[in-house]
This record gives C-alpha cells, structure tokens and sequence, in this order.
C-alpha cells in the first residue's frame, strides 16, 4: 500500500519533541537489557496449524534514530518494549519479555517454580517456559499467579497447566478475590465490540514499520494463538495476608478497581522483590481503555500505591510488573511508584476541579497541564493511556456522557447529522474543498470532523475517502501514543483497502 511522507507540520511537531523531552536520559535502556540471558533462535512463534502467532523479528525496524513518520517519544518506547528474552531480575527471579503484549515472571522455589501472568496465548506462553527451562533447567511448576483479571495475565495458562494437575491439587492457580467473575464479565459481556476495538487499538491489521504499526506502549502487540482459562484454586482476600508456596513466602496487597477490577500486588521477601501488577508500568496507564471498558478509579489507584509505598517501600530492592522492564534500587522503586501515584492522583483531582467550574470533558483535556515534575519523566508519559482521554474518562465515570448542554441531549446521530451538516456547508464536494485547506494548514483534527460528515453520507466518494485516509494517516505519524496510532492508521487502512473485520484475537 502507497503511504505519503509526514507533513512539514509532523516533522515540526517531532522537532519540538525532541526538544522537550530528556532523551539523553538513557537509564530505561539499561534496565530493559539488565540480565539478558538469552532469546529464541527461531523469531516466530506458531500454532499447531503452522500458522505464525508471534513474530518477535517484526519489529527489528526498530533501531537507530526515529524516522520522521514516527513521533520520536513513542519510537523510543517501542525500541524498549521490543526488547525480547529471558531476563534475571535476581537470581532466582526471572522475566520473558517481549514474546507477547505481557511479560511472565517465573519465582523459583525450593522444589519447583511459580509462574506470574502466563501471557496471552498457549503457544506464547509454552514458548516463554522453554526459554527459561533452557537456561535454568527443567523445574516443576509449582502454582501459577494471575494478578489480574484481564486477558493477556492468565490466557496462556493452559499453555503450562493441564487442568487435571490443578484438580488434583499438584499445582495452585491462585488470583484475587473476584478474579473469575470480573474474567468473565470483562472480557464476554461486550466482548464482540471490544473485540472489534481491540483491532483498532492493537494496529493487528497493520503493517508494521515506521509507516505502519511501531507497538502499543505497554507491549507491542497481542499474540494470535489460543486463550483459555483455569479458574483459580486459591483466592486471595486480604491486605497482609500471607502464603508459603513450596517455602517462598508471599505478602499480598489487594488493590481492587484500579487497572483491573480485580487486582493484586505483592512482596517476595526472599527475593527482596515486589510485584505491583500492572498499575506502575513505564507509562501513563488507562483510565479508560480505548477498546472500551468500565471507567477505572484514579483515586483509588493512586492511594493503592501510597499504600504499597507505606509497606512494602523500605523493604523492597527491585520491583517488577507484568508489562515492561523492572525498577531496580530503593530510590528508584519510591520515585517511580510516587510518580504514578502523583500523576493519577493529579489528573483526577483536577479533573474534578475543572468539571466544578463548569468545564466539560472534551474542554478540561485541552486546557489541563501535568507540572513539568510529572510530565517530562518518561514512565509519565502517554503511550498507552493519554491524559487528553485519561480526563475525559474522568469525568465520565463521575458526569456520564452528557455534558448538560441541552442541544446535546437530543442530537441526530451521526448519519441524519452528517446529511444535515454536509447540506448546510453545500455539498460533499465543498466538505471536501474546506478539508482540503484545513489539511493543507496541518489543521488535521477539523480536517477529520469534516471527513467524517463526508464519507457518513457517502462512504464510496473518493475524493473524501482518500483525503480522510491521508489526513488519519498525518494524525498516525504525529501521535505519541501507540494506541492512536493505530487507531488512526487502522482507519486509514480501511478506508483505503476495506474493512478489516475482527483480527483473531482478542
Ligand atoms: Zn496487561
């Protein structure tokens, strides 16, 4: 497929990136290679069938200095996150990053090991045992840990586990308190749509290169291969609460309606080690996922993380989650949980201050600042949650859709709106005509509200058609989060080769 060049006004976008940002800070790749043990000698990982589920050698596009249809910050994400293998965090801690869009942990124990979050697909995750029995020998598998009840942390289970050994009581499948029912209710309820978004936020059906997809932020993309479940044998309840697997002590804190609606985190004191789960990552995270969800809680996730400061931050010597590089180093554990502490604590405060003064959702995300304490740190920085759609999830889960102005209750939809708009500016070739100069100007954002109206009238106009995939494809290449970038070359895509459907999977 033909791609265009990013616009004059792109490359100056990604100018003053790089500007802003501290790219001479190159501490992350230190730690995103600390402990490199090895990779697969083969790049592909497939299913029984044959056909390719993982393809690590995709993203080997991914060195050097970003090119210019690539915002910088997001290329420099995507070259950490790409980073693939087996990694000893401590000796006796291991991590397989980069084999899918999660990362799985593996704790020895006196006899055996405990599995964390065993990635998204069988193969993935058989895949990533393989490379760790490789290097550290055969060891039995002892108990497996979801912290989480989303997807990519227990749907290669049955890649490790053969339920029968879980009946028979020989393994553990330990997860928190409402683990199964938040699985369920997350991921089937409207699980066609999200399906359907999912595609979109993850870029499946993309190319990938510097004019395709580059990675989703908090991992590059979603595996292909077979999901499944194993419902848990062992519930955990309570903060405090501890756990001796096979002589490995475990301390838990439960962090309910944070990333997860059921979620938890950890303290291997063995390993001197915590385990925050998902909730801080080396990105902003979402408040609300664009694939669609239940508006998360930033108050609550901001106070889980004071709490795990307050118990666990004078003890720990690494801290590891189940996306992304470890934190190695008590002063860097305390900056990075305080950092997302603060940051979410500071979009939901605001937030609420700003919606009180009568600003409304879509308003508050363009007047908002993060103070340059937070903004210019990386593992603040937007690649997977954004703070434009962090807020106005914020003020959704408290005002809901509506913004209390009266000619919004009751507005076309956005056929019969379309119609009416593209009538009322003289046609669709005029649309088209007052696009054209507003994507001439680099404004792509009017550009793309007019395009809209356009191709709702008439989807198979090709002057609209092709302006709109141009000006989504210039939005693509100026995003610094991963996710609107796919999301915009998504759409590009199928507005110029067609719908793409559901991409297996999830
Ligand atoms: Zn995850």
């Amino acid at each position: 497929m033909e791609h265009n060049e990013p616009s004059q006004t792109i490359r100056e976008n990604h100018a003053a990136v790089l500007r802003s940002l501290p790219f001479e800070n190159v501490d992350d790749f230190e730690a995103a290679s600390r402990g490199f043990l090895g990779t697969l000698d083969e790049p592909t990982i497939k299913d029984a069938d044959g056909k390719v589920i993982w393809d690590i050698a995709s993203y080997d596009f991914l060195e050097g200095d970003a090119p210019l249809s690539v915002n910088p910050s997001l290329w420099r994400q995507s070259q950490l996150v790409a980073k693939h293998g087996l990694f000893e965090v401590v000796e006796g801690l291991y991590q397989v990053r980069g084999f899918d869009l999660s990362v799985m942990s593996l704790v020895e124990t006196d006899s055996g090991v405990i599995v964390i979050d065993p990635l998204i697909s069988a193969e993935t995750a058989a895949a990533a045992l393989d490379l760790y029995s490789a290097h550290r020998g055969q060891r039995k598998i002892v108990a497996v840990i979801f912290t989480h009840s989303h997807v990519d942390h227990f749907g290669g289970v049955l890649g490790l586990v053969n339920p029968s050994e879980v009946e028979a009581g020989s393994i553990k499948i330990i997860a928190p308190e409402g683990f199964l029912e938040h699985a369920i209710a997350e991921n089937v309820y409207a699980g066609t749509a999200m399906g359907r978004r999912a595609g979109y936020m993850y870029g499946a059906s993309l190319e990938r290169g510097p004019k395709g997809s580059v990675g989703a932020g908090l991992g590059q993309t979603t595996s292909t291969g077979h999901a499944g479940i194993i419902p848990p044998s062992l519930e955990i309840h309570e903060t405090g609460e501890t756990l001796d697997i096979d002589g490995v002590e475990f301390e838990f804190q439960m962090a309910p309606s944070t990333e997860a609606p059921a979620e938890m985190h950890f303290y291997i004191p063995r390993y001197r080690a915590l385990c925050m789960a998902e909730n801080a990552t080396h990105t902003q995270h979402n408040l609300l996922t664009l694939r669609g969800a239940l508006v998360r809680d930033p108050h609550v996730w901001s106070r889980y993380l004071t709490e795990a400061i307050s118990r666990f931050g004078d003890r720990a010597e690494v801290l590891f989650t189940s996306h992304h590089w470890p934190t190695w180093g008590r002063e860097s554990i305390l900056h990075l949980l305080s950092l997302q502490r603060d940051l979410y604590g500071y979009l939901h405060d605001q937030t609420l201050r700003m919606l009180n003064k009568g600003l409304t959702g879509s308003e508050i995300a363009e007047d908002i600042q993060l103070p340059p304490a937070l903004d210019r740190e990386w593992s603040n920085r937007g690649y997977y949650g954004s703070v434009s759609h962090n807020v106005k999830a914020i003020y959704q889960r408290y005002m809901g859709w509506f913004d209390g102005n009266p000619a919004r209750l009751w507005p076309h939809p956005p056929k019969e709106l379309a119609q009416r708009y593209v009538a009322a500016i003289g046609g669709i070739d005029r649309v088209v005509e007052i696009a054209h100069e507003a994507y001439d100007q680099g404004d792509y954002r009017w550009a793309a509200t007019l395009l809209d109206h356009a191709v709702f009238v008439d989807q198979d106009h090709p002057a609209a058609a092709k302006l709109y995939a141009d000006t989504l494809e210039q939005l693509g290449y100026g995003s610094e989060n991963g996710t609107w970038r796919n999301f915009f070359l998504s759409g590009a895509s199928e507005l110029r080769k067609g719908n793409f459907g559901t991409p297996n999977h999830c």
